[in-house]
């Protein structure tokens, strides 16, 4: 496409900085390069060059120039790049000489990995991967994403559509040329036995019990319990920063507190849910409903009571949490002499998984806490070796698949040759749509708007 526009942006962090990057995708980027240092230097070997306002001749800065012809670049067309000092007027500067250039603009957000995209460069799950990787935050969050931009889904679900093309192809020649003698009877048997093969492939990728959604997210913990028992406390001790506003009146955590957390490696999301108690205010309703909703989707709650105020009150007991790991945890054994509370007994202690006491204002019994949240988030994400799945997007799309292939399956395969070949072609268009081959573009703008510019 040769009058598309040539883009170009700051690809590196926020100035002042050491370095930035300043890149120029698109046909004038050669043009462009030229018109700052003079020359095209050597395909992919850095050149130190002096970079000159074109019009004035000014010297702007001396920088480290790359040149990447297409197609061999991160977007598929001619790619320039200057690594220049990272001060603002440098920066400045040369944007005003790119601009300057007829069918240069700058990038809008997204735009590099969008052409790559269109270029063939990045398969759409591949673009989430990388995603992924810039916002990674743990260590186990950064090898999933690189997974992916590697190929974890994409290569996968490209030699599946690749498979169901074949059976499909043995299906259309078995409709094409029924009459004809010499056309072998059966081009069914071996259609439906690799669709049966795709199908149970794919249910085996989906039974991952989310783990791959999970870590993009962070494992989720809730902290619950009656008012005052300590929860804020709690959470800021955790998170070790004044996250949530700790006050002795009841009731004041009214909304949902969110903290994230690396805990060896692997991320932990902290919910401070508001005390989950009756109440006839309707701001405070609110945010009981929220509270106990979140509470109810985490995968683990640590439930606290204050043992010396009376324990906790049966009534408010989560029922909704029966899926739930809980936790019990005593909080305030700083105060007097817990064990004489008799509320603690009348727990049925079967219902929790694990049992702690600590002091949220004074720490005693928090590194056994935090020893046990790491413990228990590394025994959850073990198996996230093996995951493919990382977004609800590609589940939909393989979910569809199968659904798809159930429906190819349960054809009558007498007389049903077309509507077996219609759903192949269904299950093949969803995965198709997976990693971006066709009629996305509704999607699209959904993904690359999270996208920064420069990226
Ligand atoms: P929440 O309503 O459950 O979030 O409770 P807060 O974290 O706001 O705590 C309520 C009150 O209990 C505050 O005055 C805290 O300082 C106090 N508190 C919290 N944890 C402890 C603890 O371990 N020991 C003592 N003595 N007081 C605590």
């Amino acid at each position: 496409m040769p009058d598309r526009p040539t883009i170009f942006a700051l690809s590196s962090g926020r100035p002042p900085a050491a370095i930035a990057v300043v890149r120029v995708s698109g046909p004038r980027a050669g043009i462009a390069l030229e018109k700052l240092i003079g020359r095209l230097p050597e395909p992919r070997k850095a050149a130190l060059a002096r970079v000159r306002d074109p019009q004035s001749k000014d010297i702007i800065d001396e920088a480290l120039a790359l040149w990447f012809p297409a197609p061999r670049s991160e977007t598929g067309e001619d790619v320039a790049e200057l690594q220049l000092h990272g001060g603002h007027a440098v920066i400045a500067g040369v944007f005003e000489a790119l601009a300057a250039i007829e069918g240069c603009r700058p990038a809008e957000a997204g735009e590099f990995t969008r052409r790559a995209f269109e270029n063939g460069r990045l398969d759409l799950t591949a673009v989430e991967g990388l995603a992924d990787l810039i916002a990674a935050e743990t260590q186990a969050q950064r090898r999933l994403a690189f997974r992916q931009l590697k190929g974890l889904i994409g290569d996968r679900a490209e030699a599946w559509r690749r498979r169901l093309v074949e059976a499909l192809a043995l299906v259309e020649a078995r409709i094409d040329f029924s009459d004809e003698a010499d056309v072998p009877e059966d081009l069914l048997g071996p259609a439906l036995y690799a669709a049966q093969q795709l199908r149970d492939e794919i249910a085996g990728v989906l039974a991952d019990g989310r783990r791959g959604e999970r870590l993009r997210n962070g494992l989720v913990v809730a902290i619950a319990g009656p008012p005052n028992a300590g929860k804020s406390t709690l959470l800021n001790r955790l998170a070790r920063r004044e996250a949530a506003i700790v006050s002795p009146h009841a009731g004041t955590t009214r909304d949902v507190i969110e903290v994230h957390l690396d805990l060896d490696g692997y991320p932990v999301t902290l919910l401070d849910t508001a005390g989950i108690r009756d109440s006839a205010e309707p701001v405070e309703q609110e945010g009981v409903r929220r509270a106990r909703e979140r509470a109810a989707a985490a995968d683990l709650v640590l439930w606290v009571i204050d043992p010396s105020a009376g324990g906790l009150p049966v009534n408010e007991y989560p029922e909704n949490l029966a899926n739930t790991d809980i936790w019990l945890v005593r909080n305030k054994i700083d105060l007097a002499d817990t064990s004489s509370c008799t509320h603690a007994a009348n727990l049925s202690s079967s219902e929790y998984k694990f049992t702690l006491s600590i002091s949220a204002l004074t720490g005693v019994g928090m590194e056994a806490l935090t020893a046990a949240l790491s413990a228990h988030a590394k025994a959850y994400f073990a198996a996230t070796e093996s995951v493919v799945i990382t977004r609800a997007r590609h589940r939909y799309a393989l979910e569809e698949t199968m659904a798809a292939l159930d429906r190819a399956l349960a054809r009558d395969h007498v007389n049903g040759e077309e509507l077996i070949a219609e759903e192949l072609r269904a299950a093949a268009t969803t995965l198709g749509r997976l990693t971006g081959r066709v009629d996305v573009e509704d999607i699209l703008d959904v993904i690359f708007r999270d996208f920064c510019i420069g990226k």
